[in-house]
C-alpha cells in the first residue's frame, strides 16, 4: 500500500511538472506567435509570390530590415487567395511588391483593397522589359497564337530576376530614404547574375536538337528565350493553370511529342495536373514526368527553397531529363 502511495506521489509530481512545462511551452508558443505578429508589421514591404519574396527577402535582410512573404512553398500564384488578416497585413507593410500582369488572379482585389487602404502596390513584370505570348520561341506550331498580351512568367529567367531585385532595392530606397536598400539591390542583382551564369552553365549540356519544351501550362516563354529552348507544346492552355484543354488539343500534343521524340514533359509543383501524366502514358513509355520548381520555391530541404536554388534545381532537372 505504501509503495501504492509512493507511486501515486511520483505520478502526480510528474503531471505536475507535465502541467508546468506544457504551461511553459504555451507561453514561449504565445511569445513566439507575438513575436511572429510584430515582424509581420516590421516587414518593411509584403511580396506576393515566393520566388519576388525570396528575393525581397535577400534585399531587406542585407540592409538591417525585414520583409514577408504572401504565398508559401508550393503556392500556385494564379489561383492563390489571402485572408482577411494577410490582406490587413499587406496594408499595414505599406509597401507591396507584386509580380502583376495578371499573374495573381485570385488576388486582384485584395490588391486593389490594399492599395486603397493606402498601401504603394508595385508590380514587377511590367518594369523589367516583359515579352508577349506571342512573341515566345514557340516554333512553328503556332499553338498560342491566338493568345494576346503579356506574359508574366519572368522570372524564369534570371536574368529578369536580377533587374527586378535593382528594380525592388530602389523602390525600398525611396519608400524609406534608407539608401542601404539601394545599395542592397545591387548587391543581390550581381548574386542573382552569378546564379544565371550557373544556369547556363548546366543548361549547356543539352545539345540543340534537344532544346525542347513540353511543360503543364504557358509558362516557359522567358525562360526559352534567354536560354535558347524551343516550347514546342504545353498541356493546359493558355498562360494559367486553371484552365482545360480539349481532347482535341490533348491529341494534337501527344502528336507532337511524338513527332519531336522529346523524352519528358515538365510539370509543376505548385499546380499538379493529372493530365500531364496521362498525355506522358499516352505518347509512349519511355516519355517521363519531371516535376519543376515553376510557380513557387520548394519546401524545406528540397535545395529549391530560395529562388536561387529553384533556378538551379530547375536546370539540373531539365539538363538530366533532355541531356
Ligand atoms: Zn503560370
Amino acid at each position: 500500500m505504501r509503495r501504492i502511495i509512493h507511486s501515486y506521489r511520483i505520478v502526480m509530481r510528474m503531471i505536475l511538472i507535465r502541467t508546468a512545462a506544457l504551461a511553459v511551452v504555451v507561453t514561449l508558443a504565445a511569445s513566439t506567435l507575438a513575436a511572429c505578429a510584430d515582424a509581420e508589421t516590421d516587414a518593411v514591404a509584403v511580396a506576393t509570390t515566393t520566388p519576388l519574396g525570396s528575393v525581397l527577402s535577400d534585399i531587406a535582410t542585407c540592409a538591417g530590415g525585414r520583409s514577408s512573404t504572401l504565398m508559401g512553398p508550393g503556392d500556385d500564384p494564379h489561383t492563390f487567395s489571402a485572408s482577411s488578416a494577410e490582406v490587413a497585413g499587406m496594408a499595414e507593410a505599406g509597401l507591396v511588391f507584386a509580380n502583376g500582369l495578371g499573374l495573381e488572379e485570385g488576388l486582384s482585389s485584395a490588391l486593389a483593397g490594399a492599395a486603397a487602404d493606402g498601401a504603394t502596390v508595385v508590380e514587377i513584370a511590367p518594369l523589367v522589359d516583359p515579352i508577349g505570348f506571342a512573341e515566345d520561341p514557340h516554333g512553328d506550331e503556332g499553338e498560342h497564337a491566338d493568345e494576346s498580351g503579356e506574359d508574366p512568367h519572368f522570372w524564369l529567367d534570371v536574368a529578369r530576376m536580377a533587374r527586378a531585385a535593382e528594380v525592388m532595392g530602389g523602390v525600398l530606397a525611396d519608400e524609406t530614404g534608407d539608401d542601404a536598400y539601394r545599395a542592397c539591390g545591387e548587391t543581390v542583382r550581381d548574386a542573382l547574375l552569378e546564379t544565371d551564369a550557373e544556369v547556363r552553365e548546366i543548361l549547356a549540356a543539352v545539345p540543340d536538337a534537344r532544346r525542347v519544351l513540353v511543360t503543364d501550362h504557358h509558362s516557359f516563354g522567358y525562360f526559352a528565350l534567354a536560354y535558347d529552348f524551343r516550347v514546342a507544346g504545353v498541356v493546359i492552355p493558355g498562360g494559367s493553370t486553371d484552365a482545360e484543354p480539349s481532347s482535341a488539343e490533348l491529341a494534337a500534343l501527344v502528336e507532337v511529342i511524338r513527332e519531336t521524340g522529346t523524352p519528358a514533359i515538365f510539370s509543376n509543383t505548385a499546380a499538379a495536373s493529372s493530365l500531364v501524366d496521362a498525355v506522358a502514358a499516352e505518347a509512349g513509355t519511355d516519355v517521363t514526368v519531371v516535376p519543376l520548381y515553376v510557380g513557387s520555391v520548394g519546401p524545406e530541404g528540397s535545395g529549391a527553397e530560395t529562388y536561387s536554388g529553384m533556378m538551379v534545381t530547375n536546370a539540373t532537372l531539365i539538363a538530366d531529363a533532355l541531356g
